[in-house]
């Protein structure tokens, strides 16, 4: 019997797959496959099972129509690598290519839909609209399975309305990305230190309302730390800043100190005088927090900070990671990060890294996956959950 998670018997059956294979690419390289790599042991799983496995999902931001520059071709070449069999791949998503590409499928084989975001439908805010495409997703295939954790917080189609068409189950690996959430909120072993960092400044900053009621510690870095800085009243020159969110982060400052959160921001930071380019040579200067010059901008944590923090997290049991701590791509700006990342390696515990950027610098930065205790292939979706709020895509199985 070919059973996949309370699905029945999958053989001969035709099961439509959302997987997260939204990966980073220079031009058709693939830069960074972890989201690839991630979703293979579901596949795998169906396809043992004798499956005929059709895999929807998502690359960047189309606007809602074919962009060759999106195509999700390159990833149908790794997969098939990766699964060590051809993955067929349908140049649409929904029409007769798609049609044609599944019914060419035999018992254990893969097909790849093109971008399901070349579909106004699959991101729309309109039900109706929205659920027409998920009709024609769902007349492709005889049941579906939720395994993109990258999406799991959009009321997508290929997300959401799917899987009130079809009968539907919980692929393995967004159920490995929920079990560890559970334990970072459900009573987690102490002391419970958050290091919050990378570029999404005002969408990070919802979490650490819910972190001050659960966690022990928050650490601080990358280009949120300058709204930060400047409610402290220092000025930050040309960094990153959200001016309208200075005031939510005093509050923040005050409520932690109520709290007695403690909240370690960076005491000295790396600054040049221009964002990273290429062809030309970065000039990196440490100063402390309080002294950032005005003609430049913060793009790492200081080597006293990034000492500071990997203190911090030695006694951590459980230790949640968001957002590098500067512009790693960048060798000159790359050691706060790594600074973090060795600290985690190095946890009696659990030790969780979330983030798209964050899973790709502690690999960029040549560490071995298997001294984290998780890499979450879900940024956003790991925050809302984070944040207490609820997961579409996640809700929409227990029904
Ligand atoms: P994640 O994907 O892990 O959630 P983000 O997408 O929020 O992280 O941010 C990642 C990006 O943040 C990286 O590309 C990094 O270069 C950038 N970043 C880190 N520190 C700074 C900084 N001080 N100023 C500008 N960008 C920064
Ligand atoms: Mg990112």
């Amino acid at each position: 019997m070919g059973e996949y998670a309370g699905l029945g018997d999958v053989r001969g059956k035709r099961v439509l797959v959302r997987s997260d294979l939204n990966v980073p690419l220079d031009g058709t390289e693939i830069t960074d496959d972890g989201r690839i790599r991630a979703s293979v042991p579901t596949l795998k799983a169906l396809t043992d099972a004798g499956a005929r496995v059709v895999v929807v999902a998502h690359l960047g931001r189309p606007k809602g129509a074919p962009d060759p520059a999106y195509s999700l071709r390159p990833v149908a070449t790794r997969l098939g690598e990766l699964l060590g069999a051809d993955v067929a791949f349908a140049a649409d998503t929904v029409g007769e290519s798609a049609r044609a590409t599944v019914d060419g499928l035999e018992d254990g084989q893969v097909a790849l839909l093109e971008n399901v975001r070349f579909n106004p439908g699959e991101t729309s805010k309109e039900d109706a609209e929205r659920g027409e495409f998920a009709d024609r997703l769902a007349a492709l295939a005889d049941a579906f399975v939720s395994d993109g954790f990258g999406v799991v917080h959009r009321k997508q189609a290929s997300v959401f309305d799917v899987a009130q068409r079809l009968p539907h189950a919980m692929g393995g690996l967004v159920r490995t990305e929920i079990d560890v959430l559970r334990r970072l909120t459900a009573d987690p072993e102490r002391p419970y230190a958050v290091v919050l960092g990378g570029s999404k400044v005002s969408d990070k900053l919802g979490v650490i309302e819910n972190l001050l009621e659960t966690a022990d510690r928050l650490l601080i870095g990358g280009g949120m730390v300058f709204t930060f800085l400047k409610a402290q009243g220092h000025e930050v020159g040309k960094s990153l800043l959200e001016e309208d969110q200075v005031d939510v982060c005093l509050g923040y400052l005050q409520r932690a100190e109520n709290a007695g959160v403690q909240i370690l921001l960076p005491t000295d930071v790396v600054v040049d005088q221009e964002f990273p380019s290429e062809g030309r040579e970065p000039q990196p200067v440490v100063v402390p927090s309080s002294e950032i010059p005005s003609d430049s901008l913060g793009l790492d944590i200081g080597p006293e900070s990034a000492a500071a923090f990997a203190a911090a997290l030695e006694d951590a049991r459980t230790v949640f990671w968001n957002g590098p701590m500067g512009v790693f791509e960048t060798d000159a700006f790359a050691d706060g990060t790594r600074a973090v990342a060795e600290a985690l390696t190095r946890i009696d515990g659990l030790s969780v890294v979330g983030g798209g950027d964050s899973a790709a610098a502690v690999r960029a930065l040549g560490f071995d996956e298997a001294d984290f205790g998780h890499i979450s292939t879900g940024g956003g979706a790991s925050l809302e959950y984070l944040e207490g709020k609820e997961l579409p895509g996640i809700t929409v199985l227990e029904d």
